[in-house]
């Protein structure tokens, strides 16, 4: 039998910062993950370029049955701590919108830095492990595979969410935490694109590759940002970050010209150009296949701008502005982001992220019940979480 004084399941984000930590400590660790390879989702996350973490990261930005949790991590490590690691390995990085932070190059310079403080601090990491068995006794902890078990004096689990199955997700860190008694919140995919209908996908599918900026809203929280009809719904940054506030049965309430003053807009349009058809007016501020199909939808009707009354305008504006979508349903783990839900944070201690009734077992990262918008932002939770806990296991 193996003896480690930490061992941590998942290589991932949280995972290996985790164990990077508290290796740096003298405690010996050993990350083991199912994969052939560390990292894999950062190595695919923003395109390709990893979204490492965000300039206006707060707590405010996340999501959680308990939203004051996260504020102890974030504020203990924070987005500038991580900018000061990736600035000293010299990797080039740019702000690309709303604060949040991309990789010039690739999102492997990431996954490189992490290797190689995990090589520096003296962090062991074994691939390719199906773990079969966990068990507690006399305060130590054996983990089991076919090929071996290894003890451990502090167990800590990494192994994030559901999102993305044939990355290797898998639900084994929710088992844990119930296997060890810990309340697991339901969880749902999160941070992903919204289905059709099928009558809005007969409409809607045609003009799939249209993308423009809106509003979008659902349960009082809004998200100005793009969105993208796609053949299987409505997706693009706007839907990903409100499909975190939009349940089953919801309606999405879209502005879809956020940026004008629609009914001033063609009041104007109106007196410069009287003889101009509405759809040619409103094609300079919506995109031209929308507005064909709205034309098709009866939203409004094409007639020269004189001939608009007031009382037109402003139906449309109202049209225009609050224009309800009644999604089906999301695209579901195969493409989400995140997932929502998770270990209760009422198991856990804010501070150390153990379990309260558990000695020695953490949960970090996107295990937890704690979601970040679309931005950086679960990537600083993934980090903060990471590190807290790599203080004290
Ligand atoms: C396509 C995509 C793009 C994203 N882009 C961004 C972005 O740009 N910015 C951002 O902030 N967030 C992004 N995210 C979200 C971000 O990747 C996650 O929130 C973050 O990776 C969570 O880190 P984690 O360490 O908790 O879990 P993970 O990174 O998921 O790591 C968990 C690890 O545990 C391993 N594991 C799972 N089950 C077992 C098991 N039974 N035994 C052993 N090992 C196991 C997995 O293989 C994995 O290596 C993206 C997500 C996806 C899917």
């Amino acid at each position: 039998m193996q003896q480690w004084d930490v061992i941590v399941i998942g290589a991932g984000a949280a995972g290996l910062f985790c164990a990077i930590e508290a290796a740096k400590r003298g405690r010996k660790t050993l990350v083991l993950d199912n994969g052939k390879r560390i990292g894999r989702k950062i190595l695919m996350s923003g395109g390709g370029r990893c979204n490492f973490t965000n300039i206006y990261a707060s707590p405010a930005n996340y999501l959680s049955e308990n939203r004051h949790f996260c504020k102890s991590a974030l504020s203990r490590y924070t987005q500038w701590d991580f900018i000061a690691l990736v600035q000293q390995y010299g990797i080039a990085y740019h702000e690309k919108t709303l604060g949040q932070l991309f990789c010039d190059n690739s999102a492997k310079d990431i996954v490189d830095m992490l290797q190689q403080e995990c090589d520096k601090a003296g962090v062991q990491i074994a691939l390719q492990q199906e773990i079969s068995n966990v068990t507690f006794a006399d305060g130590q902890y054996q983990v089991v595979t076919p090929q071996l078990t290894r003890q451990c004096q502090s167990l800590v689990v990494a192994c994030g969410g559901l999102s993305l199955p044939n990355l290797g997700a898998t639900a084994f860190g929710f088992q844990l935490a119930e296997q060890f008694g810990l309340k697991v919140l339901p969880v749902r995919a999160g941070l992903v694109p919204l289905t059709w209908q099928p009558s809005d996908k007969a409409v809607f599918e045609e003009i799939s590759g249209v993308s423009l900026p809106v509003t979008a809203e659902a349960n009082n929280v809004v998200f100005p940002e793009d969105m993208l009809f796609t053949h299987r719904g409505l997706s693009g940054p706007a839907i990903l970050q409100i499909s975190n506030y939009w349940q089953p049965g919801d309606e999405l309430t879209i502005n879809l010209a956020p940026e004008q003053a629609i009914a001033s807009f063609l009041s104007e349009q109106q007196q410069q150009h009287p003889a101009q058809e509405l759809k040619t007016a409103l094609a300079k501020i919506l995109p031209k296949r929308l507005v064909e199909k709205l034309l098709e939808l009866q939203v409004f009707q094409n007639q020269p701008l004189k001939a608009l009354h007031a009382k037109n305008i402003e139906r449309l504006d109202q049209a225009l502005s609050c224009y309800i979508f009644k999604p089906n349903g999301t695209e579901g783990y195969r493409t989400a982001e995140v997932t929502l839900g998770g270990v209760d944070t009422n198991e856990l201690s804010s501070k150390t992220m153990e379990a309260k009734n558990q000695p020695g077992m953490y949960f970090i990262g996107e295990v937890v019940d704690v979601t970040g918008w679309l931005g950086g932002y679960n990537f600083q939770w993934a980090w903060a979480s990471g590190w807290v806990a790599g203080q004290y296991c």
